[in-house]
C-alpha cells in the first residue's frame, strides 16, 4: 500500500471516532508486515485519562490479533470535517517503539490537505525500548 493509500484509509477511519467531548476525530491505519491493515480511532471517556488514541487503538487491535511486525502507520485528525495537523502523541510514539524498528514510517495529516512523513526514530530519538530491560 502506498503512503497516500494508507493516509486515505486513516481519513476514512475518522468516522469510527468516539469523541463527544473534544469533537477532535482521529483515524489511524496501521499496515502490518504481511500487508494487512488495521484501522483505529480515538475513543474518549467521561473520565478523560481513560481516553485511547487512534494509533494505539489500531496497534492494540493488531497485536490482539497476533500481529507483531509493522511497516507504517498513517494518522488523520481534526475537528468535524476539518483535517488538521495531527502528529502522534508521546504515549503513542512509545507504544510504536515497543513493536517497530527505527525506520518504521509515520505519516500524519499536515492540515493543508497533504501529509508529513517521518520515521519513528525521528519522532522519538534516544528512546527507551525492550532492549534496555
Ligand atoms: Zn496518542
Amino acid at each position: 500500500m502506498t503512503a497516500a493509500e494508507l493516509m486515505e484509509a486513516a481519513r476514512e477511519a475518522r468516522r469510527l471516532s468516539y469523541s463527544p467531548y473534544s469533537h477532535f476525530a482521529v483515524g489511524a491505519a496501521l499496515e502490518c508486515a504481511d500487508g494487512s491493515v488495521y484501522l483505529g480511532a480515538n475513543i474518549e471517556n467521561a473520565s478523560y485519562p481513560a481516553t485511547n488514541c487512534a494509533e494505539r487503538t489500531a496497534f492494540f487491535r493488531a497485536i490482539a490479533d497476533g500481529k507483531r511486525e509493522f511497516r507504517a502507520i498513517a494518522v488523520s485528525g481534526g475537528t468535524g470535517a476539518n483535517e488538521q495537523s495531527c502528529p502522534p502523541c508521546g504515549v503513542c510514539r512509545q507504544v510504536m517503539r515497543e513493536f517497530c524498528k527505527p525506520g518504521f514510517a509515520v505519516f500524519f495529516s499536515d492540515g493543508e490537505g497533504g501529509f508529513e512523513t517521518f520515521t519513528l526514530d525521528e519522532l522519538l530519538p534516544c528512546s527507551f525500548g525492550p532492549e534496555h530491560l
